[in-house]
């Protein structure tokens, strides 16, 4: 039985791994202190890195790492990232034998050009970087606002019981966000009270799934009426066009 394994780091960022209780898979590892703590803690050796994306809280760590294990490095190929032993894009499979795990590769560019996400379809597990945040979605420094509306439709075709484990903790921030773009959504109100309860108890509110996503999350709501209705009278969209809709949400957060 395979377990996911969260290890927080810096601020804010989440980083995973994926283990069976003796060996271990690690998910973006920004820093490897804490992931080299979280090993020694729970007997488990380091068998592969995953890497969705190429910035430094998500990448950084990975020369330490293989100082202490040389592991085979899985990587986007439109990304620029040192280190890397397999270059990945969307359609291929990564089978990490120890594990009998077998992730699945989506194309989701945006945050950066390319970014990747992993797919373990037999789990239901979803490690998506900074592509699809609990309750939002990741900035654009690279990509175009169509490209990231097709990679959020791409997440959100999953089945609903995925789970999402994204990179960061913005979830209430998030949700505050899309109580603006959509007052009138009782699902986000009550999402809002139940993640703020977690983070008061220091809990994380990472995982999310796939369907508490799409009926809060205002990325993945782009074609709802309400929010096109509040971006007019914010005066932030003309027409209902689903790109300039997603392009004006993601413009008026980078300022919320
Ligand atoms: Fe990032
Ligand atoms: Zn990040």
């Amino acid at each position: 039985m395979l377990k996911v394994l969260t290890v927080p780091a810096f601020n804010d960022n989440y980083l995973w791994l994926i283990h069976d209780d003796t060996h271990a898979a690690v998910v973006d590892p920004g820093d490897a202190a804490p992931i080299l703590d979280a090993l020694r803690a729970h007997n488990l050796s380091l068998v592969a890195i995953l890497l969705t994306h190429h910035h430094n809280d998500h990448v950084g760590g990975v020369p330490a790492l293989l100082q202490h294990a040389k592991v085979p490095v899985y990587a986007p190929r439109n990304d620029r990232i040192s280190n890397v032993t397999t270059s990945l894009s969307e359609g291929d499979n990564v089978h990490i034998s120890e594990l009998d795990l077998t992730l699945s590769v989506l194309d989701v560019p945006g945050h950066t050009r390319g970014h990747i996400a992993y797919v373990a379809k037999e789990q239901g597990w979803l490690f998506c970087g900074d592509t699809l945040f609990a309750g939002g979605c990741g900035r654009l420094f690279e990509g175009t606002p169509e490209q990231m509306l097709h990679s959020l439709d791409k997440l959100a075709a999953l089945p609903d019981d995925t789970k999402v484990y994204c990179a960061h903790e913005y979830t209430v921030s998030n949700l505050r966000f899309a109580q603006a773009a959509e007052p009138g959504n009782q699902a986000v109100s009550q999402r809002l009270e139940a993640e703020q309860a977690k983070r008061a108890r220091n809990e994380p509110t990472v995982p999310s799934n796939i369907a508490l996503e799409k009926a809060t999350n205002p990325f993945l709501r782009a074609r709802e009426p309400a929010i096109l209705k509040t971006l007019q009278g914010e005066g932030r969209v003309k027409g209902g066009d689903t790109v300039a809709v997603f392009g004006a949400l993601r413009e008026w957060k980078n300022s919320f």
